[in-house]
This record gives C-alpha cells, structure tokens and sequence, in this order.
C-alpha cells in the first residue's frame, strides 16, 4: 500500500506500491492489496463521471509520458460524442526507459483499474492498451489481468452491477519508436502504417477511427486509482504545487547502483544520482547526465542540484524530465559519441514521413562526424544546431522535433570536447 512521505532512503511510492510486494498474475493478491477499490467506490457511492474528471484535475495529475500535460484538463478537452475511446500507451521505446514495463509486470491490475476508470471519467466504452511488441511478460500479464478482471465484473457489461459498460483490448506493437507517438500509434491501431498525422486536429477530437480519443501513458493512468481512492488532496501531499505526486526514474550508466527507483517529483538531481544510485562508479566525478533518453538533454556537473520535476530542468538547465531516465557520465563518459549514437538513433527510428526529419536526421550524422575530424569543427557544429532548429521548426512529430535538444545541450556544457576530441571518421 502507498506509504506515506518517507526519507530519500525509502521512497514515496504510489504505482510501484505493489510492484514486488504481490503475485501480479493472481488477482486475489491484487485486491488484498487494494486493488478496485476506487471502482468499487466510484459505482457504490455513484459518483458523477465528471466529479471523477474534477478530482484527477484538483490533484494536479500530469502526463508521465514526458510532456506533462495536465490530466483532467486533457479528459475535459475531449470532444463529446456517442463513440468514445481510451488508449494507453505502452509502447515505452524511449532509449534507457523500462518504467512502463514495471508497472505492467509488477502490478498489471493497477492499469486495468486506471483504465476503467479513465474510462469511465471520459464516456468510452472501450479501450486498448497499445504494448510495444518486444514486452512479451507485460503482454501476457495485462492479457491474463483483463481476463481476470472480465472475469469478476470489473470490465464488460454492467461493471458491478451497474449501467456502466467498459472494455479493454491489448494491441501488440510492432517495434517502432514513432509509435509511441499518439497519432502514430492510433493510425496502427487502425491496421495502417504507424505514420504520425498532422495536428490539430488533436486526438480528442479526430482520433481513433474518427471518434474523439483520450491517449494516455502506463505510469499516468497508474495513478488514477490511488487518486480517486485518496483524494486530491493526498496526492498533492507529494512532489511540488505544480508538480504533485511521484515518479518513476531510471537510474543509468556510470552509476553503481543502476535501476529504477519512485520517488516524489521535485527530488533533486544530487539526490538520484548519489543516494538511490550509490553515487559514480568507482568513486569517479559526475560528469554530467543525459536526461530523459534520446530526445532529453544533457546537463553538467552544475546542473547536479536541479530539482526533477516538470519544470524546474527547464528553467535552470534548458532540460526535460522526459521519461525520467537519468544516464549518468563519469569523467571518462565520452559525449559526442553519446551524441553519435543518440543521432543515429534518430536516423534509425525516423518513419520517412516528412522530408525535414527524413533527410535531416541522415544529415545530422553526417555533419557531426565530419565536424569531429574537420579543419574546421567550430564551423560544422554550428551547422548541425542549424540543421536541427530547421527539422524542430519545420518536421511533423516529436521525433523529428528533437534531435535540437541532446545536440544543443551537449555543446552548451560539453563544447571544448567537440572541439578537441581525435575520432577517427565512422569510429565513434
Ligand atoms: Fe516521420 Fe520524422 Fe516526419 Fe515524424 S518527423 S513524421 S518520424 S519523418
């Protein structure tokens, strides 16, 4: 069960709670351990859909996907009509993030429950949980859990006796990192080539098979039901006024203790790195960290008090929270071949949709390799942040937007390194 506020050496936690502490495939444990409670709540006590939507926005809840946007205000946006549809996205294939995947495995009823919750708030009588294909585990655990809870009258037809009707529907990726973008993910969920669709208009509106749509990641949905079972009040007794409750982190790289650790929002920088990851390995200096996987940024060794919410990376270090990965650099970390690979990356994963992104992510390898063994490096790295403000102005989704963020980062902290390092070409 959550506990409460706890010092750094033992975390808040709200959806890994469970996670480690129950037999995720037995319902049972589950619903010892608290799960449909909130359910069994809204329907007893038969709370208005729109109170629900009203106590998930009082608790500040935001997207755990990386853009943080506002919960409830996004289920208020969605359009009304006869057909509604809730997705959840697990396709979870940002480079270093495995946070989704613990939820999934760990407490696979918790998400169902957010789900049916989610559900509810917004008026969809279906849902489909989007898992990226490479997670067999959580694929056979959220498919065993649906059933299970079919089973007792938490999904179908007249949930708890009620008139409310709700399903969910796992749906198997198929290994493309534009998929975790919304759009993308909802033209696969159609059978079509995970293509990203211009926006607006917004999946709320225009979304799955036309009908308004509410996308929502694995971590925000698994804090649904905690929120509608405690109230607003306690989830905001966790993380910031602007950022409440908790995260996930991933703890990554040069680290001795690398994992993932839920801790409140707002936990410094210092304290993930040297309290919950035992510190840089062999007792080396920190020299800086990527932060929130290939399309986060890095930060330097001054950066190492910024606080890990929402907004405060960005206003004191030009970062993101992103996933909430945190890959941590020793004094021998080599950033542009981290930089190299994060680009090619980039390269990799581009759908080929739009020509900005399509050409400019092969470009932007290109330039940064030859940056790095021309006569004229300085000349060269200010091509590459000119190339990628061009694709972040001008491509049509996320991934093509990004590159900008790792590139301009990494030669604001690190640029004498671009400068002087010997590589020789396509060796990084
Ligand atoms: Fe595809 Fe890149 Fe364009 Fe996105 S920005 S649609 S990934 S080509």
């Amino acid at each position: 069960m959550p506990r409460g506020k706890t010092d750094p050496k033992d975390s808040a936690r709200i959806v890994l709670a469970n996670c480690g502490a129950i037999d995720p495939e037995s319902l049972d444990a589950a619903v010892a351990a608290g799960a449909y409670e909130g359910l069994r709540k809204v329907i007893a006590e038969r709370i208005p859909p729109q109170a629900v939507v009203d106590e998930v926005t009082r608790s500040g809840l935001r997207g755990r996907g990386g853009a943080g946007f506002p919960t409830g205000k996004k289920w208020s946006l969605t359009a009304p009509g006869a057909v509604k549809y809730l997705v959840c996205n697990a396709d979870e294939g940002e480079p270093g993030t495995f946070k989704d995947r613990l939820i999934l495995e760990g407490d696979p009823h918790e998400l169902v429950e957010g789900m049916i919750l989610a559900g509810y708030a917004i008026g969809a009588r279906e849902g489909f949980v989007y898992i990226r294909g490479e997670y067999t585990r959580s694929i056979e655990r959220m498919t065993r859990a649906i059933d299970q809870a079919r089973a007792a009258g938490f999904l179908g037809e007249r949930i708890l006796g009620s008139d409310f009707a709700f399903d969910v529907v796992v749906k198997r990726g198929a290994g493309a990192y534009v998929c975790g973008d919304e759009t993308a993910l909802i033209e696969s969920i159609e059978g079509k080539r995970g293509f990203p669709r211009l926006k607006p208009p917004y999946p709320g509106q225009v979304g799955l098979w036309g009908h308004p749509t509410v996308v929502n990641n694995v971590e925000t949905l698994a804090n649904v039901p905690a929120i509608v079972r405690r109230g607003a009040a306690w989830f905001r007794s966790f993380g910031t006024p602007a950022s409440p409750g908790t995260k996930v982190f991933l703890i990554l790289g040069d680290v001795e203790r690398p994992g993932a650790i839920e801790a409140e929002m707002g936990t410094p920088l210092r304290t993930i790195v040297e309290e919950y990851g035992g510190g840089v390995r062999g007792g080396r200096r920190f020299k800086g960290a990527l932060i929130g996987g290939a399309a986060g940024a890095f930060v330097s060794e001054k950066q190492i008090d910024v606080a890990m919410d929402f907004d405060t990376p960005k206003a004191q270090a030009g970062a993101v929270l992103g996933s909430g990965s945190v890959l941590v650099l020793d004094e021998d970390a080599s950033v542009p071949k981290l930089l190299d690979e994060v680009l090619e990356f980039f390269e990799h994963e581009s759908c080929g949709q739009c020509t900005p992104c399509r050409a400019g992510t092969a470009q932007l390898v290109r330039i940064l390799r030859r940056a790095l063994t021309s006569e004229r490096r300085g000349e060269d790295l200010d091509r590459l942040v000119a190339l990628a403000q061009a694709m972040r102005d001008t491509s049509l989704c996320p991934l093509g937007q990004s590159p900008i963020l790792p590139i301009e980062s990494a030669l604001r902290h690190f640029r004498d390194e671009f400068l002087t390092c010997a590589v020789p070409v396509g060796r990084l």
